[in-house]
């Protein structure tokens, strides 16, 4: 695959915000950046999260973004510092990254796609960095914005490191890495962020991950409207809990067909084992599935596994302790 890294030319005298940025860089850190980087937030236009169950999704991204200003030296320390004084600053050694899941602090969303980017290019060590981030995504308001501050953190750690990796390549690797906080999103986040195209919405599918135009009717405006009620992901169980029904449910519905079913996990790769159609798939749902809640009991015999086998291998660390109801 040719490398196509995301770089582009902006005109800095004529981006009153980078101009801006660079003035909070230098009197932050006493000198100039070396170098910015920028990723979107998106909306879904039609509303279908269902880019962890592995189908295909229809996100566009937005204005609102997460820009870093940059610079790069020998101290192998990662400094990060934010323009809203609700993000405190965070210092930590490049060679001792860990994300702490119980405490989800912004810091963490950028060691991830630090991390992220290590793991992918096999890093042994990194450069130190001195980060000023700033963003303009309303956080926890489903605008993506965790995962725009990932995949920002894995261009700045691509480019601190004089890598060039594809945008198909980083949007993988940043749908990977965010889940090192602990949310298990399907990936259409990371993927719009790093392929989005001005003008356009795109259908996302994955595996393999690929973006097809979607054009938008000229002159058409999109209002978002937001309720101001946040939804801290990664802070709350609601999330992942929708992620793990799908898996339960994909995992219940392989082993009726006959399927080897422990390593599936995604209703749209079961679809594609079983060879169904959209309309066929639902008949089978019906068919198996009851309207009411399931209980783990229900679940561990309709499996025949243990309630520590349905914890260890199918729940997330954020859902083992959901009571009786999982589904
Ligand atoms: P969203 O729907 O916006 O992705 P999440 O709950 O997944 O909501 O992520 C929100 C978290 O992302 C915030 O709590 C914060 O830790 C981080 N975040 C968002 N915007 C910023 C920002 N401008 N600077 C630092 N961290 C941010
Ligand atoms: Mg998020």
């Amino acid at each position: 695959m040719a490398v196509n890294p995301p770089k582009t030319k902006v005109l800095f005298s004529a981006n009153q915000r980078l101009q801006k940025l660079k003035e909070a860089f230098i009197g932050k850190y006493e000198e100039s950046p070396l170098f910015y980087a920028c990723a979107p937030g998106r909306v879904n236009l039609i509303g279908e999260h269902i880019d962890y169950c592995g189908y295909a999704v229809l996100p566009m991204a937005i204005e609102q973004n997460i820009l870093a200003a940059v610079s790069v030296n020998n101290s192998q320390t990662i400094q990060l510092a934010n323009t809203n004084p609700k993000y405190k600053d965070f210092s930590v050694s490049a060679s001792e990254l860990t994300i702490d899941r119980e405490n989800p602090q912004w810091h963490y969303y950028f060691l991830c796609g630090v991390k992220g980017v290590q793991d992918q290019l096999s890093l042994s060590s990194l450069p130190g960095i001195r980060c000023l981030v700033d963003g303009t995504i309303p956080a926890s308001s489903g605008l993506s914005s965790s995962s725009a501050l990932v995949c920002c953190a894995g261009l700045v750690t691509m480019e601190s490191n004089q890598k060039a990796i594809s945008k198909i390549l980083l949007a993988e690797t940043c749908a990977k890495c965010e889940r090192y906080i602990g949310t298990e999103g399907g990936g259409m986040d990371q993927s719009i962020s790093f392929l989005a195209e001005e003008g356009t919405a795109k259908l996302i599918e994955f595996n393999p991950l690929r973006a097809t135009d979607v054009k938008l009717p000229d002159g058409a405006v999109f209002v978002i409207a937001n309720s101001c009620v946040e939804m801290n992901k990664a802070a709350s169980s609601h999330f992942n809990i929708r992620v793990v029904e799908c898996r339960i449910a994909t995992k219940i519905l392989a082993k009726t067909r006959g399927l080897e079913w422990s390593g599936l996990q995604k209703l749209g790769v079961l679809q594609i084992e079983l060879g169904l159609s959209l309309d066929k798939m639902l008949d089978v749902v019906e068919k198996v599935f009851h309207p009411e809640p399931y209980s783990r009991e229900e679940i561990c015999k309709l499996l025949e596994i243990t309630t520590e086998q349905l914890c260890n291998n199918i729940l997330s660390a954020n859902t083992q302790h959901g009571g009786q109801r999982v589904m």
